[in-house]
């Protein structure tokens, strides 16, 4: 476990003792058109030549006493399967690499920390892209929740010619769409509260994937932003720079927005899923610099 942070949080005000474990499930690679958007957009990715370093796949364990929450399942070892990703897609035959090794699977991780995955209460994935669904057969007993939007579109063949994997998910998965309820946090227009002291919320954050969510934790007045991938790291995000797999740059754009007029307001922790300082970020409790 040398290369994850775990922190300790209490909150004096309630005695709630709350912990968020980082857990890294190996490591991807990207195009740099990826990473930035560029002329062309999800086209451009395929063509482009110049490779990332070496990003993290990360998953997020919240350690609630209502029960743990466990966001994103990160990647499985068996990536390195020969056809474990369909030869025909291009994507994968051009623009990803991945390196996870079997005791980097999010279920060794969380047993680890003494966290017995099969008794995780609820998993919630930010969207359905391999590197975050990956793991999803450690929660064969939890209660799995995600936009019903994204769902459907990462469902059947179109799902596949979409670069989404939904033969390699579990037969037994069957995902509870997130009930959002019009209410505002902040300046998101939905969200769902995910415990009962209403300090666990998930809010849509489009642009990714068209219905891409993420998972606010709020702690001690500090909020913990489970970003998935909204943007790659802290830097993109508060340069407003789309990534280039997004159908809409634009949508994704103005979640970049929202979410910077969210840390304007809130002290908040920006974890996005594979910025290489997320884990330092977390165990500081570093928070979003304010906009300049
Ligand atoms: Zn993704």
């Amino acid at each position: 476990m040398s290369d994850q942070e775990v922190r300790h949080l209490k909150d004096s005000t309630t005695t709630t003792t709350f912990r968020i474990h980082a857990l890294q499930t190996g490591c991807v690679q990207i195009k740099l058109a990826q990473l930035r958007r560029r002329r062309g957009g999800p086209a451009r990715v395929l063509v482009d030549h110049a490779w990332s370093e070496w990003f993290p796949i990360h998953a997020w364990a919240i350690e609630h006493p209502e029960g743990v929450i466990v966001v994103d399942t990160g990647e499985t070892a068996r990536t390195s399967e020969a056809g474990y990703f369909p030869r025909w897609h291009p994507f994968y035959r051009t623009s990803a690499r991945i390196n996870v090794a079997p005791e980097q699977e999010i279920g060794p991780q969380l047993r680890q920390i003494g966290i017995d995955p099969e008794q995780v209460r609820t998993v919630v994935l930010t969207h359905l892209h391999t590197d975050h669904a990956g793991g999803l057969h450690h929660f064969p007993n939890s209660e799995i929740l995600l936009s019903g939007n994204d769902y459907r579109d990462a469902h059947g063949m179109l799902g596949r010619l979409r670069g989404y994997l939904p033969h390699r998910w579990p037969e037994w998965f069957s995902p509870t769409p997130i009930p959002f309820q019009s209410r505002t946090f902040g300046p998101f227009r939905q969200s769902h509260a995910l415990t009962a002291a209403g300090d666990v919320t998930v809010v849509p954050t489009p642009g990714h994937t068209a219905h891409h969510v993420s998972v606010i934790a709020k702690v001690d007045g500090v909020n913990y932003f489970l970003a998935g991938d909204t943007s790659y790291n802290e830097a993109l995000l508060v340069e407003r720079i789309p990534d280039g797999v997004s159908p809409r740059a634009k949508t994704t754009v103005r979640t970049l927005e929202t979410i910077l007029s969210y840390t304007a307001e809130e002290p908040t922790v920006y974890l996005p899923s594979h910025d290489p300082d997320a884990t330092q970020r977390l165990r500081n409790r570093q928070t979003v610099p304010p906009a300049t």
